[in-house]
């Protein structure tokens, strides 16, 4: 019976399940725009849905014809997320590297820390998520790569500042140093979902939420609205249960719930983690010796054009296009649940000629919101 089977197999079988078939095609024109043909309608390829075991994402099995597994709960849970589609994309690409283009995993990263290859894979490395910042220019690289192993790095994978970030001039700070409005932004006292105070010239925050939370201020001026050029600090310690427990500075939208805010935070064992929180994780996860396990750590954000550069202890960290649409003007940070905040000289900047004096902020009329955020979740083997 086995060996009837197998005889009568067809080998050049063409099934893909309808959720796959745009990526299956976009493989296809990726392919022919580096000259390699592929004919999987004639040639036979074989992707569907599984119950994957083992955190498993996707499976490629080497048979004939090549035949892919997707998780179905997982392919789900990122269907409602902002970044679905490039996801999606890296999933099935990635499987079909191995099984397409006999890839195997690669799991060597740039000076920057990126990811080299969207080959990354199997084994974990120093247990680093497989989170990979697979969007815009890094996602033309990775494809590029995909087809061609010996590609050349692009520019942004160095640890060298590629952009001016200088010319941003303070346009308002918190110095929380006393109880004056003026110092604190933040209004103080004991809330459902918060306890705010001024501890030694420090500002105190402690959670009541279960879940992590961004406390947000909403700076009254447009001409403070993340879609120009600014920047963006604070000093920030964290008390939590756990060293893992991620915390920092956010800025973004928050009208709706479905509004996103996009975050540059950190843990206490010195990694670093950027994304935007409509996203189903953050981009990537990064180690930083720049970051202290304990204590304080200065985080800054700057924008210039449509990039994001970030810093930690005004040191140049990593760069990456912001997802953010829109307008907006929060700006604040993420505790973790039940956790307590130190922050200290918070600063938003902007460039010189931005045409606006310090004084034009009134800090004692900034508006606070607090947005409830799931925990980021890692993205699965492949
Ligand atoms: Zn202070
Ligand atoms: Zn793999």
């Amino acid at each position: 019976m086995g060996l009837f089977l197998n005889a009568c197999k067809d080998v050049n079988e063409y099934r893909i399940d309808p959720a796959f078939d745009v990526y299956v095609q976009r493989f296809e024109e990726e392919a022919a725009k580096r000259n390699q043909a592929f004919h999987f309608e004639t040639d036979g390829l074989i992707v569907e849905f599984a119950n994957l075991k083992d955190d498993q994402a996707g499976l490629c099995h080497f048979e004939h014809p090549i035949r892919i597994e997707v998780d179905r709960t997982y392919w789900q849970k990122i269907s409602n997320t902002a970044g679905a589609d490039a996801m999606k994309e890296n999933l099935i690409f990635h499987e079909m590297g191995h099984g397409i283009l006999g890839r195997k995993h690669l799991n060597d990263v740039f000076e920057n820390g990126d990811w080299k290859s969207m080959m990354c894979g199997g084994t974990k490395v120093n247990n680093r998520p497989w989170n990979i910042n697979y969007r815009r220019q890094r996602r033309i690289y990775y494809i590029d790569e995909l087809f061609n192993q010996s590609i050349s790095a692009p520019p942004y994978t160095t640890t060298q500042l590629l952009q001016d970030t200088t010319g941003f001039v303070n346009v308002m700070t918190l110095s929380f140093d006393s109880n004056k409005k003026t110092d604190t932004g933040w209004n103080l006292g004991d809330f459902s979902t918060h306890t705010m105070l001024i501890d030694n010239k420090r500002l105190k925050c402690v959670s009541k939420y279960t879940t992590s939370s961004a406390l947000l201020l909403t700076v009254q001026n447009q001409a403070v609205d993340f879609r120009n050029d600014f920047s963006f600090e604070f000093n920030i310690e964290c008390q939590s249960n756990s060293a893992s427990d991620k915390y920092g500075l956010t800025f973004g939208i928050n009208n709706t719930t479905n509004d996103t805010i996009e975050y540059f935070k950190i843990d206490r064992q010195q990694n670093m983690f950027m994304g935007n929180s409509g996203w189903y994780g953050f981009y990537t996860q990064l180690r930083r010796n720049e970051l202290k396990p304990s204590g304080n750590n200065k985080l800054k954000i700057i924008r210039v054009g449509a990039s994001l550069y970030y810093f930690i202890n005004n040191v140049y960290a990593y760069q990456t296009e912001i997802e953010l649409q829109g307008s907006g003007t929060n700006f604040g940070f993420i505790i973790p649940a039940r956790a307590t905040i130190w922050l200290d000289a918070m600063k938003i900047g902007l460039k010189g000629n931005a045409k606006l004096s310090p004084q034009t902020i009134d800090v004692r009329n900034l508006k606070f919101s607090i947005k409830a955020l799931e925990n980021s979740d890692q993205l699965r083997a492949n």
